[in-house]
Order: C-alpha cells, then sequence, then structure tokens
C-alpha cells in the first residue's frame, strides 16, 4: 500500500474529535478536563482508561496502552496504520493522493480477488431456472435478503470461478491464497465452493475476507464448506454480519452469537440486527475478547440439542473469562433458529433472545438433571460446573452463583466454595464437597442471612414483598420471623428487640435472640445486594418446586393436561417468578 504523505496524517489528527471516537466504543464520563471510562484493552471494573481532548490523546492507567485517534483505531479494529488512517480520513472526507508505487499490497489484492468472486456468484444465482433459487425459496429467503446479505451462487462446475477470474485478469495463483481456488494435483485448479450457495464473510469494515458455503444436493459433503485461512481471513477471529450488527450491537448493549448463516439470517428476519455468526468454529478467546470490546453482554443461540448445549459451556469457557455477562436462549430439541421461526413466527424468536436466561443456570439445570439424590450425585454436580464458575472474574458475581449452586445442589455454599478453589488451584472440585450428611438445609442458612441483614438495615424490609414470604419459604420459626421483621417496616428492631419478641412464638423468639447476637455488620450496600440475591434464589428453588408438583399432579387421572402444561411453560418463561402458581398451590 502507498506511504501516506505527513502532512495529510496530520490532517487526520487534527479533523478528528478523538472523544468521539473512543466514545462509540467506551461509555465516556466528563472529569474535569478529561474523560474516563472502563479500558476497552484490559479487563476491569473501575475506570482507568483517561481520554483528554486538549492534547487529543488516550491513556490507560490500568494497562499503560496509550496513543491518539489513529493508534486507538488500529488496535480497537485490529488494523493496520495505514488501515487505520486511511479509515478515519474517509470518514472527515480528507483525501489522500494515490502515489502510484504500482505495486499494491498483497491483503488488497485477496480483497480484490474476493469481490470479483463475488460478483460472479451474485450473477450465477440471478441467472433463471438455477437450483440455488428454489432452494433458498423453499428455506423462505426472498430476494431483498439476498440482495442484503448478499447471498450468491457457485455453480456445479469446474471452472466458473476461475473463467471469470481469469478474464478479470485475477491470476489463479492469486484466487487460490484466497481459497477461492483450490489446486488440482494434476495441475491447474477447481472452484472450491462449487455446487454450493454462497455467503460473503465480511470484516468490520466490509472488506470479504472469505466465503462460507451449503451444499444444494442432499449427498453432496460436507453440508456446509468455508474457504480456507488466508492472509487476509483467520477463523479465530472472523464473524459472519458484522458490518450490519455493529451498530445495533453499540446501541442494544448486547451482542447474540449464532452457529450458522440461516440462523443470522432467521434472526435479521425476526428483527434482532445486533447479531454474530461464528463461522463453522467455536467460539474463540479472540472472539470473546473481540465481543468484549464491544459489549458487556451476549446472547447464545444455539441448536436445541446435545451438541447446542455442549457448546454453551464451551463458549463459556471463552466468554466468562473476559467478565462478560452471558445469557443462553434454549430452542426445543431438534429446532434451529431457522426452523423454529418458520414454524412459530418472528414473535416467538425474539421473545426466546429477549427473555434468554443466564447461560450458568442452564448449565446448573443439566448437571441436577443427572441427578443429585446421594451425596456422590451432590458432589459430582458440583464439580460439573466449578470449573466455570472458577472463570468469573468479579468476586460478588461469582460468590452470587456459588450460592445458587449451593442451594440447589443441597449442599453448603462454603463447600462450593472450595471447589472452585480447588479447581483454580489445579486439584479436583469433587474432594472439596464431604460425602457425609449435612446439619443444616442450606435454605436455612440463606434465610437466615436474608434476616441478618434486615435487623442491621430495618429498611431493606421494603425490599422483601411481604406477600411473597409464604410462597418462598416453608412454614416455621424463620417464616415467621421475617413476616414480623416486614411487617414491621422501618421500625428499628436493634434498639427494639425486646418489643418485636414480645410479638413472636417461643421458638422464632429464640431464633431471633441468637441471629441479633452475632456480630458481622454487612454495610447497608452489601445487604441491599444480599437481601436482593437471596430472595432471588429463593424464587427460583420456589419455581421448581412449582413445577415439580405441576408434573406430579399431571400423573393425577383428572389432571386437566392442557391447564397444568400451559401453567408449567408459563413457570418456565418467568424469568424471576414473582407469582405463585396458583394451580400448584390449589391443593395445599
Ligand atoms: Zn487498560
Amino acid at each position: 500500500m502507498a506511504r501516506i504523505p505527513d502532512e495529510i496524517i496530520q490532517q487526520i489528527r487534527d479533523r478528528v474529535d478523538l472523544v468521539d471516537l473512543v466514545g462509540r466504543f467506551v461509555t465516556l464520563k466528563k472529569a474535569g478536563r478529561s474523560y474516563t471510562g472502563l479500558c476497552p484493552f484490559h479487563g476491569e471494573k473501575t475506570p482507568s482508561f483517561n481520554v483528554n481532548p486538549d492534547r487529543q490523546a488516550f491513556y490507560c492507567f490500568g494497562c499503560q496502552e496509550g496513543g491518539n485517534a489513529i493508534t486507538f483505531l488500529m488496535k480497537i479494529e485490529n488494523l493496520s496504520f495505514p488501515e487505520a488512517a486511511r479509515a478515519l480520513a474517509a470518514e472527515r472526507g480528507i483525501e489522500i493522493p494515490e502515489t502510484d508505487s504500482g505495486e499494491r499490497g498483497l491483503a488488497e489484492r485477496l480483497y480484490e480477488a474476493n469481490e470479483t468472486a463475488q460478483t460472479a456468484y451474485r450473477a450465477a444465482l440471478a441467472a433463471p431456472g438455477n437450483p440455488a433459487l428454489a432452494y433458498l425459496a423453499k428455506r423462505g429467503i426472498d430476494a431483498a435478503t439476498i440482495e442484503r446479505f448478499g447471498i450468491g451462487f457457485a455453480p456445479d462446475r469446474w471452472d466458473f470461478v476461475a473463467q471469470r477470474l481469469h478474464e478479470r485478469g485475477i491470476a489463479a495463483e492469486l484466487a487460490e491464497r484466497a481459497g477461492i481456488l483450490a489446486a488440482r494435483p494434476s495441475g491447474g485448479h477447481y472452484d472450491r465452493l462449487r455446487g454450493r450457495v454462497t455467503f460473503p464473510i465480511r470484516d468490520t469494515r466490509g472488506r470479504i475476507l472469505g466465503f462460507g458455503g451449503r451444499a444444494l444436493a442432499p449427498d453432496q459433503e460436507p453440508k456446509y464448506l468455508n474457504t480456507p485461512e488466508s492472509p487476509v481471513y483467520r477463523k479465530r477471529e472472523g464473524f459472519y454480519g458484522f458490518p450490519m450488527a455493529l451498530d445495533p450491537i453499540r446501541r442494544g448493549e448486547r451482542a447474540v452469537v449464532v452457529e450458522g448463516y440461516f440462523d443470522l439470517i432467521a434472526l435479521h428476519r425476526a428483527g434482532v440486527e445486533a447479531v454474530l455468526a461464528t463461522c463453522g468454529t467455536a467460539l474463540s478467546a479472540e472472539h470473546a475478547r473481540d465481543l468484549r470490546r464491544r459489549t458487556k453482554q451476549v446472547v447464545l443461540l444455539f441448536d436445541g440439542d446435545e451438541a447446542g448445549q455442549r457448546a454453551i459451556t464451551r463458549a463459556l469457557e471463552v466468554l466468562l473469562p473476559e467478565g462478560l455477562r452471558v445469557r443462553a436462549a434454549v430452542l426445543p430439541a431438534g429446532e434451529d433458529p431457522d426452523s423454529f421461526l418458520r414454524g412459530k413466527g418472528a414473535e416467538a424468536l425474539r421473545g426466546l433472545v429477549d427473555r434468554a436466561a443466564p447461560a450458568l443456570d442452564r448449565v446448573i439445570e443439566r448437571a441436577l438433571a443427572l441427578g443429585c439424590a446421594t451425596p456422590a450425585q451432590k458432589a459430582d454436580a458440583v464439580a460439573a460446573v466449578a470449573p466455570l464458575l472458577a472463570l468469573i472474574p468479579a468476586p460478588v458475581e461469582r460468590a452470587g452463583f456459588e450460592q445458587q449452586l449451593a442451594l440447589s445442589v443441597g449442599v453448603e455454599a462454603r463447600h462450593v466454595e472450595a471447589a472452585v478453589r480447588a479447581v483454580q488451584r489445579g486439584q479436583d472440585p469433587r474432594d472439596a464437597v464431604p460425602i457425609a450428611a449435612r446439619r443444616r438445609e442450606p435454605e436455612e442458612r440463606y434465610i437466615e442471612q436474608l434476616i441478618r441483614c434486615l435487623l442491621e438495615h430495618p429498611a431493606l424490609a421494603a425490599r422483601v414483598p411481604s406477600a411473597e414470604i409464604e410462597t418462598l419459604i416453608a412454614a416455621g420459626p424463620l417464616r415467621e420471623l421475617l413476616e414480623t421483621l416486614v411487617a414491621a417496616g422501618g421500625q428499628g428492631p436493634r434498639s427494639d428487640l425486646e418489643a418485636l419478641c414480645e410479638r413472636l412464638e417461643p421458638p422464632a423468639r429464640s431464633r431471633l435472640r441468637s441471629l441479633a447476637a452475632t456480630d458481622d455488620a454487612p454495610s447497608e450496600a452489601t445487604a441491599a445486594r444480599t437481601v436482593d440475591d437471596t430472595l432471588a434464589v429463593l424464587r427460583k428453588r420456589s419455581l421448581r418446586t412449582q413445577r415439580q408438583a405441576l408434573k406430579n399432579r399431571l400423573r393425577e387421572p383428572d389432571a386437566d393436561a392442557d391447564a397444568l402444561l400451559g401453567e408449567i411453560q408459563r413457570l418456565r418463561e418467568e424469568p424471576a417468578g414473582t407469582k405463585p402458581s396458583r394451580l400448584a398451590t390449589r391443593h395445599g
């Protein structure tokens, strides 16, 4: 690529506003004369990333990255210096004179080869009567969608694209490096994607890196074939759908990740545009870093089969260390996003994405499904999830999931914590869970913790909906105590312990005295969080119990199956589960 003159570089740096540029990737807050935000180049919870508008310079006190607008764009979009400078120049309307050195970079020539192939594929698809059009129509893909996604067709001939490239003066050797053509052992080249529907894989700037191809003939193997890696196409980094997803991801503060081309198109047709597809590879650490620079939240939408479930776990292994919040939408078994859209409609598919539960909930549910009745099964369930929890960098978040896992499995939280620490030290997490019977219900510990928070900070009682207590906690002294505390509202039990005791039955009274005697005093903020977390965990547990009760009632001879199934589905979809099920409580 031709060298860019210094005065042009200076013009770019003068006319690009760094605060504006950085602000597209990082939420900035004004602090004195400069701006601060969370560094996009390393994971952090408190902002140490600074932008100085006077000097048009940025600097991170955490990882020491620093520079100007051009270097910022280079780092964040993974561009070379000339690429970043040209991108900014184009945006600001600065013309770069082409000093004709004749020799263009290899990357430029590969992009050109790919664009030429793209033109040929699209023309081939537009040709009437070709089998690809009928195939796409059968999958519900119309002309506008074909246009929008640049879908094309490589005819089932050995030399269709080779000829078009040759006519445009593109050497077969270059097309081979781009991956469009493959070399024959006997000499010469053939079209790699022949007989396939083609999808161009573009980078954030819209340049074509490579292609994906879907077989048309039922017996053609493999079903999906991509062009191989090239000097411009690295599969550990590429996403399908990038240029169209950039703005929606920024605006919606989340990115939906799917596995295939048709899945991504299905989501677009359902109105979800913040979506990226991995191209025939699992999510890599590079993908995860790229996502983290653009968003805080990722929603995984994988197939509803066993492989899809395993893919969620694999994705968590790379996404969690980046500090990303990961949700997982679960499709019914045997469905993919495309088939689900065609069967259930756009609104249903959108709802599935919007209501996606934390992915770790799914993993915990799956671990429980293998059974957790015996102590050994409990140890197995904890050991199955602990390695993922060990990857969560934020202690508060990790503790929340540890608590949830402990409560779901029915072990004490400290055993889960020990299992997570064991993983971090490279030891067997199974050893951390004692096989002996435990002393108390874990649920009790959480309710005690909740009550202690209310004793210390009576105002927090307002966070506990009194009508809900009955559904969340089994009858007994602790429920009585909590109901009384919440009913007392903001009145200070600390100073008024005796008055409170008056209102309680003896067992609850002695529980209150022992709880009030413990002297851990969390700050109000910590206590508030504990109250909320504990309620969330109790709600989840209660939902599960309600579902089980409904399932048991399904087996009764006079069961109204439709009403029960509807109710079970409603409970499944209710994320926080604030409303108790009327059907579940009718008998008791
Ligand atoms: Zn940094």
